[in-house]
């Protein structure tokens, strides 16, 4: 094996040079029976990985049941030589049986992409509840479930990745899509707070907004911009998350067309008033620019990186109203 080198440590995002290594790898893709999971397949496959291949074959908005669509993807995979195994679960309803799969065929799991996903748009006028509520339980709750089951296993062998498919629509929000949107940044709080917890563990967790051409765009996208956006353009990244050398966690990467490029967060340098009787909604409006300046901009990864925020305030000197 070529050897391996990191370019950079010091950035969350550390490329890699040399091989991805990712043989015998067990790696279970929820809705890898078409679109974008399909492809993470049949690429993790092509590396040698072992994969669940896991999909209930409904239409978009999460009706009706098929075997066919994880089947093709089987199939596929055998044909040129790899190992995968199909499996129909829900992940809401059934997440055990998803892992029981793995476990069974292949031992263990040790990558879980938390790919299923439904769409029920709707303004949020018109949203219903049951609107609202399933598709936070197809992208949020199940992937909350698959990754509670495969938890136990990561810790106890010391290895997990885990990536969670947020969106464009999540990061900023789109217009019919409030309970999608809701989900998708819930996945981001998700990954955030499992790459915290994993990290003695050798857990990985991150989160990736991918754009790319599926029966989720065909109909709102036009055919010459999918043309550019083929999921066989964000598999590469999905590949290097869930590598053995992979040394990201906690990240959010936006994905299409064969860009990457990571996302974070920004806090503006603040306006700072002293915590007494003058600090009102007056004393804000007449300094409202200063909140929202993002000249002296700081990027939080972690809570206490705000207690430093606090810390900073208890230095005002007596009626110092940040002025
Ligand atoms: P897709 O519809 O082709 O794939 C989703 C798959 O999930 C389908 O095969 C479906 O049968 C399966 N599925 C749905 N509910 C399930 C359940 N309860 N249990 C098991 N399987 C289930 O669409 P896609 O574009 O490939 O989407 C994959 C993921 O990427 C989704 O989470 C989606 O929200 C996300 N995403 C896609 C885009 C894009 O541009 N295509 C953009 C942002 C995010």
């Amino acid at each position: 094996m070529r050897q391996q080198k990191y370019i950079s440590c010091h950035a969350p995002l550390c490329f890699f040079m040399g091989e991805i290594e990712l043989k015998d790898l067990v790696v279970i893709i929820t809705g890898a029976g078409g679109g974008l999971g399909r492809q993470y397949a049949l690429s993790f496959a092509s590396r040698g990985a072992k994969v669940v291949v896991n999909d209930l074959g409904g239409t978009l908005g999460g009706s009706g049941t098929s075997t066919k669509a994880a089947d093709v993807v089987v199939d596929e995979i055998r044909k040129d030589g790899g190992t995968a195994v199909a499996n129909y679960d829900n992940v809401v309803t059934n997440p055990d049986g998803i892992v029981r799969t793995a476990v069974e065929a292949f031992g263990t799991v040790h990558v879980l992409i938390n790919n299923a996903g439904i769409l029920k748009d709707a303004a949020f006028k018109n949203m219903t509840e049951k609107q609202f509520l399933d598709v936070l339980d197809v992208h949020l709750n199940g992937a909350f479930k698959l990754t509670k089951l495969c938890w136990p296993l990561f810790r106890q062998q010391k290895f997990g990745r885990i990536i969670m498919t947020t969106s464009p629509a999540g990061l900023y929000g789109n217009f019919g899509q409030t309970n999608y949107s809701a989900a998708k940044m819930g996945l981001v709080g998700l990954a955030e707070t499992l790459a915290k917890e994993g990290a003695k563990y050798n857990i990985k967790a991150n989160a990736i907004a991918p754009l790319a051409k599926s029966r989720m765009t065909e109909t709102v996208m036009p055919p010459d911009v999918l043309k550019k956006l083929l999921p066989e353009k964000v598999a590469p990244l999905v590949l290097y998350l869930s590598s053995r050398g992979c040394n990201c966690s906690g990240c959010i990467f936006e994905v299409a067309a064969g860009l990457f490029a990571q996302i974070r967060w920004e806090r503006s340098g603040g306006l700072l008033l002293k915590p007494d009787e003058s600090l009102t909604p007056e004393a804000i409006l007449s300094k409202f620019s200063q909140v929202t300046d993002f000249t002296n901009a700081q990027y939080p990864t972690q809570l206490n990186d705000y207690n430093s925020l606090l810390e900073q305030a208890k230095k005002l000197p007596p009626n110092d109203q940040g002025s």
